[in-house]
């Protein structure tokens, strides 16, 4: 195939999973389209397709003719000021009620032979009249449906109908028609309200940004803004760009990246992260990046397209819902057959609800994905809310996860001729680079002693080892014992690493020149929320390091857990697969920066502290965006919370779909009734899957 393009169009009008299977299909029966992703909360589609074969108009006129619609324009990317939560409520009240009151009148009036008195009343051809002019939206997509030779959830009800009209009981009819209707609307609600968890996220990008241009300030539509344009930011604004600080101090609020709303200072050369809000002060930011290319822009896009990394119960669920409808259709045949009654045949038809097991994992999905970004935790998909849910094993890396990640150089020892400060430059310029945690400790004890750095030539990092780099003619090599090869620890070494330190050594021109020691703390909140973790379940947790064998002992032991030291990347992989293998289900939690394979390779891969680091977002299928353990527990809270929320929808979609098929065969359930109770599961979903919105 020729060159693909990827492209992103809006997609209006899908109410239902249902629906965006309808779109998907559309789309990817156009010749040159190679793939097509729909997402339901976002209301959009990812194409990749040929532009030699296909086009917009295209792909417009295909999405139109399933019934959806590609708006013309893109839409106002600035979503409405107020969102739909200020009206859910109280619709959903309404609906209730209204519900509820026609359900007893139903009841009561079979009871009572009210609709046999209304059917005499009113002539029929009124009654034939008000069922088709109610129920022409359902049809319309029935017979649209029906013409693509697609069956929707409404065809069997719309067969129904008309077997009910067939049999002369048009007060039935027009009943299933009331509740179809009534169960779109439901289904919309539902819909709309986890589309609203992900609108409420977007809605906290900024939309301009104040330039200054030729020494004066303009404001501009953040889609003007480049990399490099300096932007003011004042007090109480949101700062529109990720950059760095050129002059001005604030306080920023953090809390639409890290969901932690205690604030931090940011003064000159600090990071700053677009839709975060400076609370006091004011800054002049240089642009590094804008729009989706933020940190924001990318978690938006991560909770967005968390949708198509479906869980497994959902494909299930999908797949019973396709079964679902052929299997009643026979079920309606066999009772027809057998009792030769067409009133039980009719409400067989109806009674059955199949967008509910479609509607059953969703829903409580995009609602969890949702509420967990507000707190700072970004979930890549249902899958990994299940995967988490039965994870019995927790491997952790040390450095930068368990501890602080602020690692303070504690020691430095001199083994040859060079002084402390010549050891220190050499060190420091060659980790001038990298991103590791140790590193940044070695710049910041040569910046303390404002030692100046060098420029290192031939920069290498190894992973688990250390770096390499040629510094002021002298080859300088930092990092764990494995870079000495097979010279012997020296006695100073045993020495420091009794006291839990971990060691950098440090050799110039092949020789060892000296030792540095740091010391690391554990993040305070750490021994509790691993206590937590064994609580819900976790039967394993344990410690996988590159560090060496004391350190690691001395920090296993203060936190009760196993431990594996002196790893190399390689072997944290290795050690995932192991368990793996064995049928565990592996939850692997790193900083992310050097540990990404490891991540990969987990059941479910977590990075933790993922607010500032691009690597780990795109590495973990969970991002802790603060640096906070309590985080870890609350992530496996809410997929343990999610999934008994899904279980017991598809349970009781499933015993009330078998009662009511019953019911409805041997000839208990009339046709009104049938068609009344068909809509009941789907308000239970929505309602018992709306309590994950409200997370703690
Ligand atoms: P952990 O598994 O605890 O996160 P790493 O795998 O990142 O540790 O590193 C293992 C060891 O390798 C460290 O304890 C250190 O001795 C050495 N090391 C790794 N990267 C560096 C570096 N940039 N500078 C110095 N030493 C390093
Ligand atoms: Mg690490």
């Amino acid at each position: 195939m020729a060159n693909l393009r990827t492209m992103e169009v809006p997609v209006k009008g899908m109410d239902c999973t249902e629906c965006t299977q309808h779109v998907q299909h559309a789309i990817q029966e156009l010749p040159g389209v190679k793939s097509v992703n729909v997402l339901l909360a976002a209301e959009k589609a990812t194409i990749q397709f040929d532009p030699t074969l296909v086009d917009l108009p295209m792909i417009r006129k295909a999405v139109a003719g399933a019934g959806y619609k590609v708006p013309e324009s893109v839409p106002d990317p600035t979503p409405p000021a107020h969102t739909l939560q200020d009206f859910t409520r109280p619709v959903l009240t309404v609906f209730g009620i209204v519900f509820g009151v026609v359900l007893f009148i139903v009841v009561f009036g079979e009871w009572l032979g009210w609709f046999e008195k209304i059917t005499e009343l009113v002539p029929w051809p009124v009654g034939f009249a008000l069922v088709l002019v109610f129920g022409y939206p359902v049809f319309k997509n029935v017979i649209q449906a029906t013409l693509r030779r697609q069956v929707i959830s409404h065809t069997l009800m719309t067969v129904g109908v008309i077997a009910a009209l067939a049999v002369g009981e048009w007060a039935t009819a027009a009943v299933v028609v009331f509740f179809m209707r009534v169960g779109d609307y439901a289904e919309k609600f539902t819909t709309d309200r986890a589309r609203k968890a992900v609108r409420d996220l977007t809605a906290m990008a900024p939309q301009t940004a104040r330039l200054e241009r030729d020494g004066s300030e303009v404001d501009v539509p953040i889609s003007e803004v480049q990399p490099g344009d300096v932007v003011i930011v004042r007090p109480g604004e949101k700062i529109p760009v990720d950059g760095v600080v050129l002059d001005g101090q604030a306080t920023i609020n953090q809390a639409a990246i890290t969901g932690e709303s205690m604030p931090v200072e940011a003064s000159q050369g600090a990071k700053v992260f677009a839709a975060t809000i400076a609370q006091m002060g004011s800054l002049r930011v240089k642009t590094t990046l804008v729009g989706p290319d933020t940190t924001f822009g990318r978690v938006v896009r991560m909770v967005e397209e968390a949708e198509s990394n479906r869980a497994e119960v959902q494909r299930i669920g999908d797949r019973f819902a396709t079964y679902y409808l052929p299997v009643v259709a026979g079920i309606a045949l066999i009772t027809y057959l057998v009792t030769r009654n067409p009133l039980s045949t009719a409400a067989v038809l109806l009674v059955a609800c199949s967008c509910s097991f479609a509607l059953a994992t969703p829903i409580a999905m995009l609602a969890s994905i949702g509420a967990a970004a507000k707190h700072g935790l970004l979930i890549k998909g249902g899958r990994y809310i299940e995967l988490l849910a039965k994870a019995d094993t927790v491997l952790i890396d040390k450095t930068g996860t368990l501890t602080t990640g602020k690692p303070r150089l504690t020691d430095v020892v001199r083994l040859n001729g060079l002084s402390e400060e010549r050891l220190l430059t050499l060190a420091a310029s060659a980790e001038r680079y990298s991103e590791h945690p140790l590193a940044e400790a070695v710049r910041r004890a040569a910046r303390d002693q404002d030692l100046r750095l060098l420029e290192p030539q031939e920069f290498v990092a190894e992973p688990g080892r250390g770096v390499r780099a040629r510094v002021d003619e002298t080859l300088v090599e930092v990092g764990s014992w494995r870079i000495l090869g097979d010279q012997p620890l020296p006695a100073a070494a045993a020495e420091l690493e009794k006291q839990g330190k971990t060691l950098l050594f440090v050799r110039a021109n092949q020789e060892l020149a000296g030792i540095l020691a740091a010391s690391d703390t554990l993040r305070p909140e750490t021994p509790a929320a691993l206590a937590e973790l064994k609580r819900m379940g976790v039967r394993r947790i344990e410690l996988l390091t590159g560090d060496n064998e004391r350190t690691a002992a001395a920090i296993a032991a203060q936190l009760g857990i196993d431990y594996r030291a002196n790893l190399l990347p390689e072997d944290k992989i290795r050690i995932v697969k192991e368990y793996q293998t064995q049928g565990h289900t592996v939850v692997m939690v790193g900083d992310g920066v050097n540990d990404a394979p490891a991540l990969a390779q987990a059941n479910v891969g977590i990075a933790m502290g993922a607010g500032g680091t691009d690597v780990a977002i795109e590495a973990a299928h969970i991002a802790l965006m603060r640096e906070d353990w309590t985080l870890l527990p609350r992530a496996f809270q809410i997929a343990q919370r999610t999934m008994r929320v899904v279980k017991m929808n598809l349970g009781f979609t499933m015993i009330y779909n078998i009662v009511g098929l019953t019911l409805a065969a041997i000839g208990i359930l009339p046709p009104i009734l049938a068609a009344a109770a068909q809509s009941l599961p789907d308000l239970g979903i929505l309602g018992n899957s709306s309590r994950l919105l409200r997370q703690k």
